[in-house]
């Protein structure tokens, strides 16, 4: 029998598999193995098992070690599938399907027989406290081990992620729960598009129930978990133990108990971020992307994998269902699923439509007029956009006096530090970051200005190095200014959320946490405030620059940013007092944002769908983009063109190289296809792009291939 293995290393110029004996080893597709490679070992997967090989067998060499951990053979062919359909390396991709490292935490468990025998007082002491650890009396539980009256095992022991606790009440469903459940347990794959709160957990909670009554495993996908805990705290608390939590903020122990857990079937339910979509779950019967719009179930990084995608391969390849749910689903997704609508929030149900949306206001401020404010039928609050076209301050006068009368109120500003940039009033001077060709911005609590692209940082300037002038003048506003701006107008407490405030890993759930616990409040921050919360008493909804991602030079700039100003909608008004949204813009009269003012998700998605269209975006063609990059112009230029130049794919348009900003000190180009031969381009760019790895000529340029970026 001979073992093909692939080998774990990140070289790409290492192309396995390679052949080895596997006789007398209990191997199979999924083992993992150590091999000797050269006067090296390394660790490989075997990805098949066959009867012959052109390796002359007096070369053939045994694997060394076997290790206990396997991959399952689904996730194996879905990792050498990744490998095709990302332009990577099956060794690339096989990493991230592997377990993670780390061993079961083993201890002695004794228990009396029921024997009886002569015991000494200290003997009888001892018998009284078991069943029990072994612990520190294994030698004295040994010795009545031996005389038959005690039994010691090894055991396992769990170590358990902590995790949000959450009251939870299984609901008799509405009508349109009932019917997306249905659909859905009969299977195929559908999109579940309903507003926040309009009960689509509660559809996922049930249609996975319906998976565990079948014996079949569910994945729910999640965007990042400190974002997003009320989903994991529901799984949770209603499927207790067989939910198994994988994330990257596990310690190494409870990630690989975690995935042991539903590798052995002991947990049924895997619950995680992008990366679960690998999780070891046998027989299975749902997938769920929960979000499904959400930027970070594509990864940053080689295989480039989209992590939505991947749970189709995966829903198709074993037959299960997939569930895509958002409140703000992407055009590709409506186009190509089968959708199913969940109408209107749950609690909107029996409401009057007309409530006041207006909290008394916090001792102290005096009251501006109450302002009546009409309730939608389907709950949502109502938005009104606030044109900044002529205004000079960051925030309107309207946002100000509902700032100010509001007890709990959410404020968005995509942002973050006190001013985008820097520059000198007498010569011109813009600063910018030596190493990339981006603006560098101000953070006036760290006395410094930082390159939000490679982290470059320098001391505040105080005059103009150029012409020596003290008038450096600061432009824009992010959110440590806003915040600034309102703690001198407000009394209640301001949570500031961004990637400044929360450098350590509690500190987001920390956050939210005495944002929800606090009676008034105001929670400003960057996109991070926009995502799955749920707090109930919040009646205000803030969207300050709501055209910063319009300006974007993007095909999904429009998309992103109905999303964004939708998904923050959702957000207020949740409870019994309701709430309204205000959007600050230079742009009142985008197309996106005036949908997103109307709630309009169906005016939004069609229109935006004619244009793409029309433009020949997803999903009516396949992009994929190359990235070459080098310290010498020339170089990353001429790597391009040489793709460029290799690659030849009937039904698909060729765009570049055009030059992209400088970063980290190395000059990029890019190339973009849009093909509507997906699998011929794919194969084309990525024999191109290896073409192009191995010449001498580009030795210092690094190439990076993007297949469906976002
Ligand atoms: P979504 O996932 O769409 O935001 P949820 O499933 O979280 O919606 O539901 C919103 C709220 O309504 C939750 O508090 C949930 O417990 C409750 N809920 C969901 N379905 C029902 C139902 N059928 N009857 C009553 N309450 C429900
Ligand atoms: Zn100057
Ligand atoms: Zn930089």
């Amino acid at each position: 029998m001979i073992a093909r293995v692939e080998p774990l290393t990140t070289t790409r110029r290492l192309s396995g598999p390679f052949d080895y004996k596997a006789d007398g080893l209990a191997l199979d597709v999924g083992s993992i193995v150590r091999i000797p490679f050269g006067h090296q070992q390394l660790d490989g997967v075997v990805v098949a098992l066959t009867d012959s090989t052109d390796v002359p067998e007096e070369k053939l060499v045994v694997p060394t070690d076997v290790r206990d951990d396997s991959v399952p053979r689904d996730l194996v062919d879905t990792a050498l599938w990744i490998a095709e359909e990302y332009c990577s390396t099956p060794a690339r991709a096989l990493q991230i399907v592997t377990p993670p490292p780390g061993k079961a935490k083993t201890y002695l468990f004794a228990e009396p027989t029921g024997e009886t025998g002569k015991l000494t007082a200290k003997q009888q002491e001892l018998m009284e406290r078991l069943p029990g650890p072994a612990g520190k009396d294994l030698a004295a539980l040994r010795r009545l081990e031996a005389r038959g009256l005690v039994t010691i095992s090894e055991r396992t022991e769990r170590r358990v992620p902590r995790t949000n606790a959450t009251e939870d009440r299984a609901h008799e469903l509405t009508q349109p729960q009932v019917e997306a459940l249905k659909a859905i347990d009969e299977g195929g794959s559908h999109l579940l598009h309903g507003v926040t709160g309009s009960g689509k957990t509660e559809v996922y909670l049930r249609a996975a129930q319906a998976c565990l009554e079948r014996g079949e495993g569910v994945i729910v996908l999640v965007p990042e978990i400190a974002l997003t805990p009320q989903t994991v705290a529901r799984f949770q608390a209603r499927f207790g133990d067989t939910v198994a939590l994988l994330h990257s903020a596990l310690s190494e122990g409870e990630r690989y108990d975690e995935w042991r857990r539903l590798r052995t079937n002991e947990a049924r339910i895997a619950v995680g971020p992008r990366s679960a979509v690998f999780a070891p779950v046998d027989n299975l019967g749902l997938i769920v992307v929960d979000e499904e719009h959400d930027a970070s179930y594509k990864q940053d990084g080689d295989p480039r994998y989209d992590a939505r995608h991947v749970a189709a391969f995966r829903a198709y390849q074993s037959g299960a269902r997939l569930v895509a749910g958002s409140a703000t689903p992407r055009p590709e997704t409506v186009h190509t699923m089968h959708r199913l609508r969940l109408p209107a929030r749950v609690e909107a149900a029996g409401k009057k439509p007309l409530v006041f949306a207006e909290d008394p206001a916090p001792p102290g401020v005096a009251p501006p007029r109450p302002a009546l404010t009409p309730r939608r039928a389907d709950g949502l609050p109502p938005v009104r956009i606030l044109d900044m076209r002529e205004s000079q301050h960051s925030l309107h006068p309207e946002t100000r006096r509902a700032i100010l009368a509001t007890r709990k109120s959410i404020v968005l500003l995509n942002r973050r530090g006190w001013s985008n940039f820097l520059s000198c009033k007498t010569c011109g001077k813009a600063w910018e970051c030596p190493r990339c060709d981006v603006a560098l911005v101000l953070h006036r609590a760290q006395h410094e200005i930082a390159c939000h692209h490679c982290g470059h940082k320098e001391p505040v300037p105080k005059r103009c190095d150029n012409c020596g002038s003290l008038a450096v003048a600061r432009h824009g506003a992010g959110t440590e200014r806003v915040e600034h701006e309102l703690r001198q107008m407000l009394d209640v407490p301001i949570f500031r959320l961004d990637a400044d405030t929360t450098s350590t890993k509690d500190a987001v759930p920390e956050l939210l946490a005495r944002f929800h616990a606090s009676s008034s409040g105001l929670l400003l921050g960057t996109q991070m405030v926009a995502k799955g919360h749920d707090f109930p008493d919040v009646t205000l909804g803030v969207v300050l620059d709501a055209d910063s991602t319009l300006r974007f030079p993007d095909f999904r700039a429009e998309e992103r940013t109905f999303a964004l100003i939708a998904q923050l909608a959702g957000r207020a008004g949740r409870g019994p007092k309701g709430g309204r949204v205000l959007v600050q813009t230079r742009s009142p009269d985008a197309p996106s944002i005036v949908a997103a003012a109307n709630h309009d998700s169906d005016g939004f998605l069609r229109e935006e769908l004619a244009r793409r269209k029309a433009h020949e975006y997803p999903p009516f063609a396949d992009i994929i983009r190359v990235v070459t990059s080098a310290a010498d112009p020339d170089a990353a230029r001429s790597a391009a063109a040489a793709i460029a130049e290799h690659i030849t794919v009937p039904e698909t348009q060729l765009l570049g190289p055009a030059p992209l900003f400088r970063l980290r000190d190395r000059e990029r180009f890019q190339l973009v296809l849009k093909t509507h031969e997906r699998a011929a381009a794919i194969h084309a760019t990525g024999h191109a792009v290896e073409d192009a790895a191995r010449a001498k000529a580009f030795k210092e340029v690094n190439f990076s291939v993007d297949v469906d970026p976002v």
